[in-house]
């Protein structure tokens, strides 16, 4: 479905992602992890459309979209819910709900949005209420659901773990299963990859904006390298 060949990006001199390759299957949730800095970020801005990579190719669906706009990509299929959600504060989480449908016909909104509060009744509960007002894990269920209004085939998850409680956590780890099950393909980047490997049919380790280490999700849990890198020694 998405297939990435020795993707690389630059900003002016810094390297920040080098030849790094990938692929996401039809239905499959597939991690990127990493510390830091170590391009998951870069990796998934170009997917998006937003950063033009120096190097390599990016394919979707048979499509080469390397170059193509984000808008051109949305339409597509591939959404992202970026780092720190990026949600209006001021504005209810209706209205942020609203945003994400802005390339959908009318007609389809009503509908998609019912099928959002369906899926997070909460958000049914709160969605007249200024979104900045919720808890950090109702807010990341907006960033979903916003993402979801635009009717994605591929969903880029950037970090959605980031600055919540273990119980936020598990929650929207448990949110993440669901979108899984439903068979839309995912691409998450986290740091928290307990959490990732946990859900990931397959992972790719990054460091210093190459690919070190590809394997299935259990079996990078189980990796000695993996374990003192990046699951705290487990
Ligand atoms: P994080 O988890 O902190 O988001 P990351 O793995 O997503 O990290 P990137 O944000 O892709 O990593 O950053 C990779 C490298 O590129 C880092 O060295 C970073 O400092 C650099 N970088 C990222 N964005 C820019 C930019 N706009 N201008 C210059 N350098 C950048």
């Amino acid at each position: 479905m998405l297939e990435l060949q020795n993707l690389s990006v630059h900003y002016d001199k810094v390297e920040a992602v080098r030849g790094v390759s990938l692929h996401v299957g039809q239905g499959q949730t597939v991690c990127l992890i990493g510390a830091n800095g170590a391009g998951k970020s870069s990796i998934l801005r170009s997917i998006c459309g937003l950063q033009k990579p120096s190097g390599g190719q990016i394919h979707y669906q048979g499509l080469r979209i390397d170059g193509k706009t984000p808008q051109h990509i949305v339409k597509l299929g591939i959404v992202q819910v970026p780092e720190g959600r990026r949600l209006f504060k001021l504005m209810t989480v209706r209205e942020n709900l609203g945003l994400g449908a802005y390339l959908q016909p009318r007609a389809q909104i009503q509908q998609d949005m019912e099928a959002v509060f369906e899926r997070f009744p909460i958000l049914r509960e709160k969605q007249h209420q200024a979104a900045g007002k919720l808890s950090g894990g109702q807010q990341q269920m907006v960033a979903i659901g916003r993402a979801l209004m635009a009717r994605p085939k591929l969903l880029l998850l950037d970090e959605p773990s980031l600055g919540l409680s273990p119980k936020l956590m598990d929650e929207i780890a448990e949110l993440i299963g669901q979108l899984k099950a439903s068979g839309l393909a995912i691409l998450l980047i986290e740091q928290n990859a307990h959490m990732a490997l946990a859900l990931a049919d397959y992972g790719y380790v990054l460091a210093v904006g190459q690919c070190v280490l590809q394997d299935t999700g259990s079996e990078l849990k189980q990796n000695p390298e993996v374990a003192r890198a990046y699951l705290g020694g487990a």
